[in-house]
């Protein structure tokens, strides 16, 4: 579609937002401010101010490491470890019975497709579940020391206190979902900050948590602004630990400001991964994949397989099948049915897109589809495939965060691990091909956290997520998603 054409906003307005929370939620309660501050929340598909959201200053955040410090011992770390379960279980049925209405309300914040966010949502439900089992697997082991003596040694597996959780606008309730789940299995308490761009997803999460039976004060949720509410969590020192997922560049602030306190640290920072395919693999499946890899949610997801690497012999024909798919996806407002790729979350991170997109085609680039923005209301892009790239363009080394794709071709698999691994970061590849072990051996070549084989992006509750290199600290999900919310401690007994 040429920009000239008007993208389908313009024609349906925009559904109402449902009503809901607003404030600060601290000690079990929706206030304001200290200081009355509040912002704007904006529909990206329009560009209008939907709502206003309470913003939380130091005062806020100082009050409610208070109230979650006292929360945590006795409201929450010392309660059975089969209530915090429950309470975790009746929160995943309270967002499956509210789907319809959260869907809604994250389509219109963050501007993804009323699909994906129920699909956002129907896992967020499976990682609470998942979790909600874990709390009753907390365990230690009994050891036996070697130095003389009877001995009665033991660990203890123990929460860490009052937890940070600093969280991206890309998935709002499924990555507040990521890290409370985890968190409050352990018995930890928390103070999760949304991005500013999607306050209200977590919000409503909040208001189902108290409706769930959590006591107050064990979830505090502020939004804010990064520089001042986020700084303000990663910075306190009655804070034991961060969690954060968003940009490198902000997480290394974030190791600056907890260098304070020495508080522990896990980071889910971004990725440029490769998708690999070999002349071997099944091509329409790959073609599929590879469209998906790069096209769902906008682009703006942190594994997104945005660098393309197809064995020469096939990358015409790939090249061609992925750009039709590119030219076939219906662009329009997340909440009108059919909507394949909504708007951008901001106009911020539509001007980093264009600019990334305009900076690759004066260096060269020619692009497959797209190439532009996609009409002139709200923050739309045109699903864009970029080709005849060098390695060294900032298209194929930066993140883009958006729906452009960047495709090179290979010779064989050793070039192809050279230029994959050329890069910062390391979180998540794919790898297309019909021979077991060239999938294997390639598997164990990539560079990253994750590796999918004939598929892309299968994320499961049980499987481990995140990075390599400079794509994070840690990860999430699974049980190494509990570990960072635990400490051991050892105990012994002279008998
Ligand atoms: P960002 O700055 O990393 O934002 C992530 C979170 O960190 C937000 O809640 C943000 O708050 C907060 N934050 C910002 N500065 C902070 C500070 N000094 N101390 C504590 N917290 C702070 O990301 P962004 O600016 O929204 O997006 C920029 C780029 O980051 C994207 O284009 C993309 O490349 C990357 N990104 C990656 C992921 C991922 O999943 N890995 C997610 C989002 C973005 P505010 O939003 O309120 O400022
Ligand atoms: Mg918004």
């Amino acid at each position: 579609m040429s920009t000239t054409e008007q993208p389908t906003t313009d024609a349906a307005p925009s559904p109402a937002l449902p009503d809901g929370p607003r404030g600060l939620l601290i000690g079990g309660e929706f206030v304001d401010a200290a200081d009355g501050a509040t912002m704007a929340v904006h529909n990206p598909a329009t560009g209008e101010v939907m709502a206003e959201v309470a913003v939380a200053g130091q005062e806020d955040v100082d009050r409610a490491v208070r109230v979650a410090r006292d929360a945590f011992v006795g409201a929450w770390r010392d309660v059975t470890p089969s209530a915090r379960g429950k309470i975790l279980w009746r929160l995943a049925d309270l967002l499956e019975e509210n789907a319809d209405e959260l869907a809604l309300i994250e389509s219109l914040d963050n501007g993804k497709p009323l699909a994906e966010a129920r699909g956002d949502h129907g896992f967020s439900a499976e990682v609470f579940r998942y979790y909600a089992g874990a709390a009753t697997k907390i365990d230690g082991r009994t050891v036996t020391p070697s130095a003389p003596g009877p001995w009665h040694a033991y660990t203890r597996r123990e929460p860490l206190g009052v937890v940070g959780q600093i969280i991206p606008w890309n998935f709002p309730l499924m990555m507040a979902a990521w890290k409370v789940a985890p968190a409050l299995a352990a018995g930890n308490t928390i103070l999760l900050k949304p991005a500013e761009q999607t306050p209200l997803s977590a919000l409503r999460l909040g208001e189902l948590f108290l409706e769930a039976g959590l006591p107050p004060g064990v979830l505090n949720i502020l939004n804010g602004d990064g520089a001042v509410t986020g700084a303000a969590i990663a910075g306190h020192d009655g804070v034991d630990k961060i969690a954060f997922t968003g940009s490198a560049e902000t997480g290394r602030k974030i190791v600056h400001a907890a260098t304070g306190n020495l508080k522990k640290v896990t980071l889910e920072l971004g990725g440029k991964s490769p998708n690999v395919v070999f002349a071997d693999a099944d091509l329409e499946a790959a073609t599929a994949g590879a469209s998906a890899a790069i096209f769902s949610h906008m682009g703006e997801v942190c594994i997104a397989g945005s660098r393309l690497y197809v064995q020469e012999d096939v990358f015409d024909d790939v090249l061609a099948g992925v750009a039709d798919n590119a030219r076939a996806l219906k662009v329009g407002p997340g909440t009108d049915p059919g909507t394949q790729l909504g708007p951008l979350v901001s106009v911020e991170q539509l001007a980093r897109v264009t600019g990334y997109i305009e900076d690759g085609l004066r260096g060269g680039a020619r692009a497959l589809a797209g190439g532009a923005r996609h009409g002139d209301r709200g923050y739309f892009v045109e699903p864009t495939v970029l080709v005849d790239v060098e390695p060294d363009a900032r298209v194929v080394r930066e993140e883009i965060f958006g729906p452009v794709l960047v495709a090179r071709p290979f010779k064989d698999p050793e070039d192809l691990a050279r230029e994959a691994n050329d890069t910062r970061y390391g979180l998540a590849a794919g790898v297309w091909t019909k021979d077991l072990s060239k999938a294997h051996r390639a598997a164990a070549e990539l560079q990253a956290g994750m590796v999918f084989i004939n598929t892309y992006g299968a994320i499961d509750p049980s499987l481990p997520f995140g990075g390599y290199k400079e794509s994070g600290w840690g990860r999430e999900l699974g049980p190494d998603g509990l570990d960072p919310y635990l400490q051991t401690k050892t105990v012994v007994v002279a008998l």
